[in-house]
Parts: structure tokens; C-alpha cells; sequence
């Protein structure tokens, strides 16, 4: 090697890093074989993530046969570059944006043969190329099998969250995935939890589910290779029309038995990434004040912050900004900013109260983290939203805030 490729391979690496240092978790969802529905899956764990508030990116990188664009119904639509000449994913809604090796390739018919070195290497310019901003999680779509695409991405990622494998209950399927798991363990990357997909028919007249294959095969296999069953998602004749449509099934059908199946998965997910020691966060700024008098009377009121605005979600922000409040005076006396322990279960809402804090205002929060801060008599407040914590504790005090009951008890 010259020592021009040299330096040129040691920029693009920085440019990867600083490409990948604004995605929080990513997520890879493998199968063991094509056709059993891998992309549709990713297309509405994507969806579901966003739905959650989870600012949310989708890269596919299937050379061979990629999907998520028609899933999007964002075939033929053009990519453009910013001024730094990174390519600017398309935006899907507002807090998921879709890039795919198809959106790039469209129009190119000629048929490249892409042999391993070559898929890295378009593989390592992808991820560093495209402007994906500040993400929390980006769940990479790749080509089914334990190829060069799934491999070069865990090469290329470090610290990659996990992956997701998916599977059909037919025994070929579970035997095919069983290589997948084992993929996963020889290269150390942790295994998030297998979705058995096309688990029984939902009947669209009566929405009774019936087993017209066997199912149940997914969570046997994942027990017996000793990783997280997620959940089975039905036959459903509204997901094929729904992909036809250019529309993830979760888009319209959030509220079926089939989208809460969904919604509970991922919420699994985000238990399980989210309260892991290894989710760790970097440092906010901190805010004015001397932070004293927490639990000295008044109310303490304790806001989830990241970047220095409130976080969308209670489990994934970088510090909590603590308010001393004066309820009957609509006074904020003092603030600080701390952050807390590293992730695990349980330890949160343990630290928040010996903190003293009384009240939680957020934007999100899971079911789990709101029973253990009912536990330490820690009042929620959730679907809050705003940008800066002091003006949302401010509207708090001036009952203005939009959603929920004023908790004061003053
Ligand atoms: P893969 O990515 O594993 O090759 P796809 O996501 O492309 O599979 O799905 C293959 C076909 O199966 C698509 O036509 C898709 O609409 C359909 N499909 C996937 N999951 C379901 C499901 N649960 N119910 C009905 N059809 C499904």
C-alpha cells in the first residue's frame, strides 16, 4: 500500500466514525433465507421505533434484490447531496429516513458482479456517506444468508447493538436460522432476540388467527440456542396489500391485534437495549444554577434531557435536569444537570429517588420504568412535549402544559 492510500483509508475511517458517533444503536436483522419476510419486518420495526419517538434510520444494502425503497414507496425518487457531498436519506416521516443501495443503483440494469471486496468497500462508503444526523437507532436491512454483506458490516461498525433474526415456523426455515445464530456467536455480536413470521392466518373476515402451518417453532429453537424470543407475527393479507401500497402494514394498522404485536416487540427491544450497562450516553451541557435545596421543600421536578433539549424518551436521555420548584409561587429556585448510572434494570428509578425527585415530566416512557417509579412514589407525567426542560417546567407551574393533569400536589 502506498502511504497516500494509507492516509486516504485513515480519512475515510474518521469520516466513518464521525458518521457512526451520531447513531446511538444499530441494529442488523439477518435470516437464515430469503422470503420469509426479513424486510418487511425491518420495514415495520422501523416504522414502530418511530412511533415510539425514536428518531429512526433504514439502510438496506442488498446488492441483489432490495426492497425497502417499493416498501417506502420511494422507488424512482431521486437522492441528492448535501454540500458536503454526503447523501441525504429520504425522509419516510419526519423522524424515519429510508437509504437503500436500490435507491442508488436504480436505472443501472447492467448487471454489476459485485464480488466481496468490492461490496465492502461500497458497504464502508455507504455508511460513511450518508447525512443521517442525530439517530437513535438505525436497523440495517441486510440480503438474507451469513454473506459478505452481514460480514462487513459488523466489521465495519463497531459497537453494533445487536441483531435481529427472523424466521418462518417450517423447519427448513429454523434450520437455516440456527446457521444465522451461529454466524452471530462466532463474531461476537449480540443476538437482540428472533421473530417467528408468518406464525398462523389471520382470517380477514372473522380476524380469528388459525395454524394452517405449524408455529411455535421460533420460540423452541431460540430457547434451545439460548436467545430472547421477541414475538410471532401473523399470515395477514393486509401486510402483502399494505407493501404493494408503498406503505408499511404498522403505518395504517397500528392499532390491530397484528400492529400491537409489533408495538410490543419493539417495545421489548428498547427494554432491552435501553437498560443495558453498555447503552451509554455522552455529556450534555449543563445548565444554570447551584442545584441546591432539592428536597428542601417545594416540589422536585426532574426533566430527561439530551443535547440540551428535553429527550423524546425517558430511557435513552443523557442527563436529567432536576428543578427545585415553588408551586404556589410558579417559581423555578434552583436547577442542575446530572447524569445518571450506567443503565440497568431497576437502577434508574432507584437513583432518581434518592435524588429526591417527586415528579417526572417526559415525552415517553415504558410501562415497566412508570410501574418501578410508581413503586418509589415518583408522579409521571408522560406525553409532554417541548424543546427547552426550563420552559416546559415553567408551563408545568403555569398549567400550560398540553397533555396530562398538573401532578402538584401544592
Ligand atoms: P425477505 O426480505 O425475507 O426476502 P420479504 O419481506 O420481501 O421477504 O417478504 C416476502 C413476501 O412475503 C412479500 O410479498 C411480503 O409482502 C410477504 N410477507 C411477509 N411477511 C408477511 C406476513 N406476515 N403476512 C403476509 N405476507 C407476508
Amino acid at each position: 500500500m502506498k502511504p497516500q492510500d494509507n492516509l486516504d483509508s485513515f480519512l475515510d475511517d474518521l469520516e466513518l466514525d464521525k458518521t457512526l458517533d451520531r447513531i446511538r444503536r444499530t441494529i442488523v436483522v439477518l435470516s437464515g433465507k430469503g422470503g420469509v419476510g426479513k424486510s418487511t419486518i425491518a420495514a415495520n420495526l422501523a416504522l414502530s421505533l418511530a412511533l415510539a419517538g425514536k428518531r429512526v434510520g433504514i439502510l438496506d444494502i442488498d446488492f441483489h434484490g432490495p426492497s425497502i425503497p417499493k416498501l417506502f414507496g420511494l422507488e424512482g425518487q431521486r437522492v441528492e447531496t448535501d454540500e458536503q457531498q454526503k447523501l441525504v436519506p429520504l425522509e419516510f416521516v419526519s423522524n424515519l429516513k429510508v437509504m437503500s443501495l436500490g435507491l442508488l443503483l436504480q436505472g443501472n440494469d447492467d448487471a454489476v458482479i459485485w464480488r466481496g471486496p468490492m461490496k465492502m468497500g461500497a458497504l464502508k462508503q455507504l455508511l460513511k456517506d450518508v447525512s443521517w444526523g442525530d439517530l437513535d437507532y438505525l436497523i440495517i436491512d441486510s440480503p438474507p444468508g451469513t454473506g459478505d454483506e452481514p460480514l462487513s458490516v459488523v466489521q465495519l461498525i463497531k459497537n453494533i447493538t445487536g441483531a435481529v433474526v427472523i424466521t418462518t415456523p417450517q423447519d427448513l426455515s429454523l434450520s437455516d436460522v440456527r446457521r444465522s445464530l451461529r454466524f452471530c456467536e462466532k463474531l461476537n455480536l449480540p443476538v437482540l432476540g428472533v421473530i417467528e413470521n408468518m406464525s398462523g392466518f389471520v382470517c380477514p373476515h372473522c380476524g380469528k388467527t388459525s395454524m394452517i402451518f405449524k408455529s411455535g417453532g421460533g420460540e423452541v429453537m431460540a430457547k434451545e440456542m439460548g436467545v430472547d424470543f421477541l414475538g410471532r407475527v401473523p399470515i395477514e393479507p393486509d401486510i402483502v396489500l399494505t407493501s404493494d401500497a408503498g406503505k408499511p402494514f404498522v403505518y395504517y394498522f397500528s392499532k390491530s391485534q397484528t400492529g400491537k404485536d409489533f408495538e410490543a416487540m419493539v417495545n421489548k427491544l428498547i427494554e432491552k437495549i435501553e437498560t443495558s450497562t453498555s447503552d451509554v450516553s455522552p455529556v450534555a451541557s449543563q445548565p444554570s444554577g447551584d442545584g441546591e435545596g432539592e428536597g428542601s421543600g417545594g416540589l422536585c421536578i426532574a426533566v430527561p434531557v439530551s443535547e440540551g433539549k428535553m429527550a423524546s424518551h425517558f430511557g435513552h436521555c443523557e442527563q436529567f435536569y432536576l428543578y427545585q420548584v415553588d408551586c404556589s409561587k410558579k417559581e423555578i429556585l434552583s436547577s442542575k444537570a446530572l447524569t445518571p448510572p450506567p443503565h440497568e434494570p431497576g437502577l434508574l428509578p432507584k437513583w432518581l429517588a434518592e435524588q429526591k425527585v417527586q415528579l417526572i415530566l417526559s415525552g415517553g416512557m415504558g410501562e415497566r420504568a412508570q410501574e418501578l417509579l410508581k413503586e418509589k412514589g415518583i408522579a409521571v407525567l408522560i406525553g409532554v412535549t417541548g424543546d427547552s426542560p426550563e420552559d416546559v417546567v415553567r408551563d408545568y407551574l403555569h398549567d400550560k402544559l398540553r397533555s396530562g393533569d398538573n401532578l402538584c400536589s401544592h
